[in-house]
């Protein structure tokens, strides 16, 4: 199977790709027949892909055939993703084959560039030890690292800590923390507060997983 067809069939079952441009897709290219097997490329083309459950039997199916012959893990994940930091060793996994090429500098002390020594993929990274612990990603195109690299000029989506706990917020869950005051938590609010000195404390509550009043009582000491 050619490297496009194979980025496009994971596109699809991480969810990057909608079912109906799948199918549109998928009859443009009988080919698959032999890369896939006659057995499954028949359940592909049957699928309802206007039916919920034939989808995600088609993507569980479709991605237990595609993993067995991957060497790093840039397929399977989503455009924007997250990966916890320890948890079931995916970070390990991940960064046994991505490495860092290029840091966003100490104002933004979270962001770097880095790139798959097998793939080639480019990805984004925030690291975010403070709230949740996860590393978040962002899938690039060449031409978006070669702005990053050549003109200092990152796609927006990290670019504040603001954004990067939204992400998290999202995708992710917020740690506990034992010890209430905890210094992670005083310097975000800190680092919210300077980058967008409007942010209210309900917002910043829900960024950072915690209750207003929890939020207040930081805010006192910070
Ligand atoms: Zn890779």
């Amino acid at each position: 199977m050619n490297q496009s067809d194979l980025e496009t069939l994971w596109k699809f079952v991480r969810g990057d790709l909608a079912a109906p441009d799948f199918e549109a897709w998928l009859y443009a290219h009988k080919e698959l027949d032999a890369a896939l097997g006659n057995a499954l490329y028949l359940e592909l083309i049957s699928a309802n892909y206007r039916h919920h459950e034939d989808v995600f039997d088609i993507r569980e199916k479709l991605r237990t055939s595609l993993q067995t012959p991957l060497k790093c893990e840039c397929l399977p994940l989503s455009d924007l993703a997250v990966i916890p930091m320890g948890c079931d060793g995916l970070d390990q996994r991940f960064f046994a084959s991505v490495e860092e090429v290029h840091a966003c500098g100490p104002d933004l002390w979270w962001l770097h560039l880095s790139r798959c020594k097998v793939c080639g993929q480019n990805w984004m990274i925030a690291q975010e030890e403070r709230i949740y612990d996860d590393y978040m990603l962002k899938r690039l195109t060449t031409e978006e690292a070669r702005q990053i690299v050549e003109n200092g000029k990152w796609p927006d989506d990290f670019l504040t800590y603001e954004k990067v706990l939204k992400v998290g917020q999202a995708l992710s869950k917020a740690c506990r923390f034992l010890d209430t005051m905890s210094f992670s938590l005083i310097d975000t609010i800190q680092d919210l507060k300077r980058s967008r000195p409007d942010i209210t404390n309900a917002e910043m509550a829900a960024l950072l997983g915690i209750t207003i009043e929890h939020v207040n009582a930081l805010a006192k000491v910070s």
